[in-house]
């Protein structure tokens, strides 16, 4: 599999500013996959795109246990749809379950059309802890993957190692897609329809109660700007016909290529389920289903495509890219980004010594000294705002009281909770952890509703 970018962010005070190549350096050790985007773990921030893989092989036996077990020791756990054999920590791998669930409904309510009658399936799923177990059990072919759907057993597998929380919990809404449409719509789904497909969830957030879908990340808006701006975009022609073989040689051959397809992937189906007509209804959505009906009743992938939307593919690609132009990130995607900066400079600057007692402290601490972030992906460099109260602030600029933006002690952890009420309708909490025996800070960001807030979906 290719090498997914690793990248290493540094934190910079504008009067310490130097060439900015020597500040932004190119990992190139041994690879840490994960899924789409931003990874953070203290000094090193991960980035990547998942470079998933369809896998036809046997599975290694492993010992299954019930009950709390120690790492490689699995454990079931069984919820509506899922049979998750497990050796994660038993309170996150029953958090995993109850989003994987949601996650399903979801599915499963997008394309109802393909709900086959009887009893729905339940599907095996392995969630491991540590990256060798589950290269162990998925085979050499998983190596450089965060999680994989085989599908000659119709079997999921992820691990959390190195990954962190975030990353997981989107590696699976990923996975969990190819695994529901291998079975609902059929194997034959053309290969940039199924990866587009699973990132449109895969970017799904969770608030407790169901999720936010057709999110757009600023980080998959920046990677789009770019690719627009360095005519890196794929033709239409061109990955409408690109079958998994030629998907997976160009990931191996180029790790910029790879990360385009993936992305605009993405931006396509975003653009045929999002895209609205005059009147504010999903202009394309329902040629969609009518294409993925084609291709569940056995017509090949690019006839599909042609027979529910059109002929005229140059014509349908510059409608795309007129789409994609003028994409902007959603408010509750950007406050979680907004989060995930501020997150990273608390960490960055607690290894500076640095702690703070409540948010006011840590922000003056962060405008006195002018902090930024450079952040460094193989196909994407991009900086923190220059000014660096935008992220203390609301989406209209106005700034967060102490009541909006606090610090909340956890205890036995590394660093206070970070809390943000970013909107009247949810907050956001990130919560730190120390991994790699104590020598990395990873954080994680959920959702939780407000009182009073129901059905937010
Ligand atoms: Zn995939």
């Amino acid at each position: 599999m290719t090498k997914p970018a690793r990248a290493k962010t540094r934190m910079t005070k504008p009067e310490a500013r130097i060439k900015p190549e020597t500040r932004m350096t190119n990992d190139q050790a041994a690879p840490l996959v994960s899924s789409f985007g931003l990874r953070h773990s203290g000094l090193i921030r991960i980035s990547g795109f998942g470079f998933r893989v369809f896998l036809l092989t046997c599975l290694a036996p492993l010992p299954i246990a019930r009950g709390d077990s120690p790492a490689g020791v699995l454990r079931v756990l069984a919820s509506r749809h899922y049979r998750i054999h497990t050796d994660l920590e038993p309170a996150f791998a029953e958090e995993l379950a109850r989003r994987m669930d949601g996650m399903y409904d979801e599915y499963d309510r997008r394309l109802a059309d393909f709900r086959a009658a009887g009893d729905q399936p339940v599907f095996d799923v392995y969630l491991f802890r540590h990256q060798s177990d589950y290269t162990r059990f998925a085979g050499n072919g998983s190596r450089n993957t965060g999680g994989v759907f085989m599908s000659g057993k119709n079997v999921l597998a992820a691990f959390l190692e190195g990954q962190g929380r975030d990353a997981l919990r989107r590696t699976l809404q990923h996975e969990a897609f190819h695994q529901f449409a291998w079975t609902a719509i059929g194997p034959e789904l053309p290969v940039w329809l199924n990866e587009g497909m699973a990132q449109l969830f895969e970017e799904g957030l969770w608030t407790g109660q169901g999720f936010l879908l057709g999110q757009v990340p600023p980080r998959r808006v920046r990677q789009l700007q770019a690719e627009l701006g360095g005519s890196r975009i794929i033709p239409f022609r061109t990955l409408l016909s690109i079958d998994n073989k030629t998907w997976g040689e160009n990931l191996h051959r180029d790790a910029i290529l790879g990360a385009t397809q993936y992305n605009q992937s993405w931006a396509m189906v975003h653009f045929l389920v999002h895209a609205t007509d005059p009147t504010g209804g999903a202009k394309y959505r329902a040629r969609l289903i009518k294409m993925l009906k084609l291709i569940h009743d056995g017509e090949d992938g690019e006839r599909a495509f042609r027979d529910a939307f059109s002929d005229n593919i140059d014509g349908f690609q510059a409608r795309f890219v007129e789409y994609a132009r003028a994409l902007k990130p959603t408010p509750e995607a950007t406050l979680i980004d907004h989060q995930d900066v501020l997150a990273d400079m608390l960490v960055e600057l607690a290894e500076r010594g640095k702690h703070f007692n409540d948010a006011d402290e840590f922000r003056r601490s962060v405008a006195d000294g002018g902090y930024r972030i450079k952040y460094n992906k193989a196909q994407v460099q991009w900086s923190t705002a220059e000014d660096p109260l935008v992220y203390f602030c609301d989406l209209t600029g106005r700034p967060f009281g102490s009541d909006r933006l606090y610090l909340s002690p956890r205890t036995g952890a590394v660093l206070p909770d970070l809390v943000c009420r970013g909107t009247d309708r949810f907050q956001l909490r990130t919560r730190f952890h120390q991994v790699s025996g104590g020598s990395r800070v990873e954080h994680e960001t959920v959702i939780d509703a407000l009182p009073g807030v129901a059905g937010v979906r």
